[in-house]
């Protein structure tokens, strides 16, 4: 049988990589059937606020969370790209590269996607790509915005589509992680233990940088 290339990105900030991150990123290898995975940490995310850790150190961690994992890598160029990072271009300049016929894909969770209307040139990015959701607590009962229901009901497709190289969504089948990168932030700057949060690496990287121990708590506002 040929051997069909199948390649897919996942951008976050990263900030810290947690499990939940981990297992979205095993579920999309295997339900999108991808042959590699590129984990892409933002440089500077427009639509958000800024990172806490430094580039330097997020990028360190991602590596630290995928180094055991086969088919997967880091991708580092949004942190080399100057000014703002569009997920548009980082999808234009790996087409480009891979060329127009290998199934491209893109991961974001559930939360981002009742945004997707509000990213840079955001209908483009299904010429370039396929996009995969992970749903996420609290954002699977919200109503997409209208554009954005409108791409979902005709692009969503049962299973990954890999005849052609871009243009449908898969919702995976993961089940919902209530995990997010400021929960992280938050357990470590109340001194809460973080092994069962992020991968032992990244604990260890965490510990030994001394990260994210002044983040204020986002809490219930109930501390003394
Ligand atoms: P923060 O808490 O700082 O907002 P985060 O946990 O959302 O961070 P990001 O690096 O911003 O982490 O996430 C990268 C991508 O992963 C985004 O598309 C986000 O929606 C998705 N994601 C992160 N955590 C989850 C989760 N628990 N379930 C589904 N998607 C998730």
């Amino acid at each position: 049988m040929p051997f069909h290339r199948v390649v897919g990105i996942f951008g976050g900030t990263f900030d810290p990589f947690h499990m939940a991150h981990l297992r979205m990123a095993q579920a999309y290898q295997s339900e999108a059937c991808l042959t590699e995975l590129r984990l892409v940490p933002a440089g500077a995310p427009y639509h958000r606020g800024g990172a806490v850790a430094s580039p330097e150190d997020r990028l360190a961690m991602v590596r630290l969370g995928v180094a055991d994992v086969p088919g997967m890598t880091v991708d580092d160029r949004e942190l080399h790209r100057r000014g703002a990072t569009f997920t548009v271009d980082t999808l234009a300049e790996i087409r480009a590269e891979i060329g127009p016929t290998v199934p491209l894909w893109f991961l974001i969770g559930g939360d981002s996607l009742l945004q997707l209307d509000h990213w840079h040139h955001w209908r483009q990015l299904f010429s370039l790509a396929h996009l995969a959701v992970a749903v996420r607590p609290g954002s699977d009962t919200l109503p997409l915005p209208p554009a954005v229901e409108t791409e979902w009901r005709t692009r969503l497709k049962p299973r990954a589509q890999n005849d052609v190289a871009s243009g449908t969504i898969l919702r995976l089948t993961l089940p919902p992680l209530d995990l997010s990168a400021s929960a992280v932030r938050d357990a470590v700057g109340s001194r809460q233990p973080i092994s069962h949060l992020v991968p032992p690496p990244i604990a260890s990287y965490i510990q030994n940088h001394g990260l994210y121990l002044h983040t204020p708590s986002q809490g219930t506002g109930c501390n003394s």
